[in-house]
């Protein structure tokens, strides 16, 4: 049965748990970053880096807030990057669980382009391959969470059926509009499998809306 997570940033805490997580299963080294005056670090998603917490600061009555949007790719129900990849075999959806998987044959030069909205897969200049979040496909079809949403100490990540999951969001979503009148939904939840609930209008976390109405980052 399909998967999906649900991202509550109502909850998240900005603690990095999920990166760190990520980076253990995955076996992905640290890498060198610097101070740029803010708490974000790294600054981007890399070759080794497949989620990371991007941190806006905004000023709400004159007091500093932080927003917190763990960024990972979604599992496109129709993933254009799937669409893009021009040498079979490059990328496939899971069957079982709807995760976006990309293969060795995924290297750069073998997509038309990469076509993902979100600006999500990274190349390793090592391999030429193209890499990304794997949904811990290794994981769930062992029973496990992944290894992201098993580190939230917040609460802030689910994980499950789809169809739990979109009732899930939509149930919380009702519960953060009594403290965040602004909450929403972020995309069409038939049309990713990363549900994430905002607690402010998205163009405060740096995001602004395509054409075909995905949020992505400015
Ligand atoms: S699902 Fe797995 S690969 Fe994807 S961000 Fe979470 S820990 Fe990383
Ligand atoms: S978010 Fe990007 S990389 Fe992930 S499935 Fe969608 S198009 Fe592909």
């Amino acid at each position: 049965m399909s998967k999906a997570f649900l991202i509550d940033t109502s909850r998240c805490i900005a603690c990095k748990a999920c990166q760190v997580a990520c980076k253990q299963w995955n076996d992905l080294p640290a890498e060198r970053t610097i101070n740029v005056g803010s708490h974000q670090n790294p600054q981007d998603l890399s070759a080794v880096t497949w989620t990371l917490v991007r941190m806006n600061e905004i000023e709400d009555g004159g007091k500093l807030k932080w927003l917190f949007f763990k960024d990972q790719c979604r599992h496109c129900v129709e993933p254009p990057c799937l669409i893009a990849s021009a040498v079979p075999g490059s990328v496939y959806k899971d069957e079982d669980t709807g995760a976006v998987i990309y293969t060795e044959r995924s290297k750069y030069e073998n997509f038309d382009d990469i076509g993902c909205p979100y600006n999500i897969p990274r190349q390793d200049k090592n391999t030429g391959q193209m890499v990304k979040c794997t949904m811990c496909v290794d994981r769930i079809k062992n029973g496990l969470l992944p290894a992201c949403v098993k580190a939230c100490p917040a609460g802030a990540m689910s994980f499950g059926d789809r169809g739990e999951m979109q009732t899930l969001a939509k149930d919380r979503l009702e519960a953060a509009k009594s403290t965040h009148k602004d909450a929403f939904l972020v995309d069409d939840m038939e049309d990713v499998s990363v549900f994430y609930l905002l607690t402010e209008k998205e163009e405060l976390y740096g995001m602004v809306r395509n054409d075909v109405g995905e949020s992505v980052f400015a």
